[in-house]
C-alpha cells in the first residue's frame, strides 16, 4: 500500500514520508548486499538481503498522522502499482524507482530479531505500530522470507497493538495468528481495493492479486474476528471513477462486511508523476492532456475530493439499504473520511 496517506492532509503526508525515508536509507547499505535471483514462484524478482540497524521507524512528533511508529520489512514492491507513492524511496544504490522498484526487493532479514530487541520492556512504551506504509508487507517476497509473519508473532506475544494495510491475499496464510493477536490486543487490517474493474486492475496494478480475491479476503478476516476495512484507492480519474465502477467496488465492499470504507483520489507527487504519466502515455494516451491539466499540483482539488467522498457516502447508504432489504442484520460499513489506524 503504500497507501497510508489518507490519514492526513497533503502537506502532512509529504513531511511524514520524506522524514521517515531519509534516515533509513542511510542505515541500510554500509556494505553492498549480495543479490539473490528469484526462482520458481519468485522468478522475475531479485532480493537484496540487508541487516537493518533499527526496524521500528519513529514518525516525527510534529507530524499529525494517526500513528507514531511504522515497520517496513521490505523496500520496493512486486505489486508494481503504476501510481505507487513509495517509488522514490527506491532511488538509491544504483536502483531506480521504475523497473527496479517492482522487481529488486530489499529484504531486512533481521527484522524479527530487531523487533524483539526494540520492544523489550523498559525500552518500549507499547505504542501501536503501522505496517504497509512504504511497501506491502504481503507482497511476493513475504512468501519466501516470512518476515511479516514473524513480526505479527512478536507483536502478538507482547500484546502490542498494530495495523496492516495490504493488497496481498497472502495475509490469509496468517489468519490464525492474526485472530490470536486480535484476542490479545488491538489489530486493524485494511485492504486497498481501488477498483473491481478487471481491465483497469490489470493495467494499473499488474502484480497484485485479483480485486475480487481481495474482497473475499476482507470477508474472511472479518469472519475470523479480525477487523478489516477497505481503502478504495487510489481512484484514477478517467479510468476507475465512472459512476458504475464506483458503484461496483462499493457494493462489493459492503457485501464483504468491510468495517469502514475510505475513498482516496489519486495524487501525483514529483517522482511518481513522471512514472505514472509515462505509463499513461502508453496505456491511455487520450487521457494525458486531462492529467496535465488536473495535476498541475500533486493533489486533486478539495472540491474534487469532496465530491468523491459524497458519491461514496451515497453509494454506501444505497448498498446498506439493499443488504438490509435482503433481511440481513449483520454489521455494515461506515464511511471513513480519515483512514483509521490504532493510536
Ligand atoms: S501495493 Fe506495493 S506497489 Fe502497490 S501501492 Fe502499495 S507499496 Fe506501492
Amino acid at each position: 500500500m503504500a497507501h497510508p496517506e489518507a490519514a492526513a492532509s497533503p502537506g502532512e503526508r509529504l513531511r511524514w514520508q520524506v522524514v521517515e525515508a531519509a534516515p533509513e536509507q542511510q542505515q541500510l547499505f554500509e556494505t553492498p548486499p549480495e543479490r539473490i535471483v528469484g526462482t520458481g514462484e519468485f522468478r522475475g524478482l531479485e532480493f537484496l538481503p540487508v541487516q537493518a540497524r533499527r526496524i521500528i521507524n519513529e514518525v516525527p512528533k510534529t507530524s499529525p498522522v494517526p500513528f507514531r511508529h511504522t515497520i517496513n520489512a521490505y523496500r520496493g514492491c512486486s505489486h508494481a502499482c503504476t501510481y505507487c507513492f513509495a517509488r522514490p524511496t527506491h532511488d538509491y544504490l544504483g536502483l531506480d524507482s521504475d523497473v527496479d522498484f517492482d522487481r529488486v526487493i530489499v529484504v531486512k532479514v533481521n527484522a524479527v530479531e530487531r523487533l524483539r530487541a526494540e520492544i523489550a520492556p523498559k525500552r518500549w512504551n507499547g505504542d501501536a505500530i503501522a505496517m504497509g506504509t512504504n511497501t506491502d508487507p504481503y507482497q511476493r517476497a513475504e512468501g519466501k522470507y516470512h518476515l511479516t509473519q514473524g513480526i505479527i508473532d512478536v507483536l502478538s506475544e507482547a500484546r502490542n497493538p498494530f495495523s496492516i494495510l495490504t493488497k496481498g491475499t497472502l495475509i490469509l496464510r496468517d489468519i490464525d495468528a492474526l485472530a490470536e493477536a486480535a484476542r490479545r490486543t488491538s489489530v486493524e487490517t485494511s485492504f486497498s481495493i481501488g477498483t473491481v474493474d478487471e481491465e483497469v486492475w490489470k493495467l494499473s496494478e499488474p502484480g497484485t492479486p485479483h480485486p475480487m480475491r481481495r474482497v473475499e479476503a476482507v470477508a474472511k478476516l472479518n469472519e475470523a474476528g479480525i477487523r478489516c476495512s477497505v481503502l478504495i484507492g487510489p481512484i484514477l480519474p478517467g479510468l476507475s471513477d465512472a459512476p458504475e465502477q464506483l458503484d461496483a467496488v462499493v457494493g462489493a465492499c459492503v457485501d464483504a462486511g468491510a468495517r469502514s470504507i475510505a475513498p482516496i483520489l489519486l495524487h501525483l507527487r514529483p517522482g511518481v508523476k513522471e512514472h505514472y504519466l509515462g505509463w499513461l502515455q502508453g496505456a491511455r494516451p487520450d487521457l494525458v492532456p486531462e492529467y496535465h491539466e488536473r495535476y498541475r499540483r500533486a493533489y486533486a482539488s478539495t472540491e474534487q475530493r469532496n465530491a468523491l467522498t459524497a458519491t461514496v457516502r451515497d453509494l454506501i447508504a444505497k448498498h446498506r439499504r439493499r443488504v438490509r432489504r435482503s433481511g440481513s442484520n449483520r454489521a455494515m460499513p461506515t464511511l471513513s473520511e480519515r483512514f483509521e489506524r490504532p493510536r
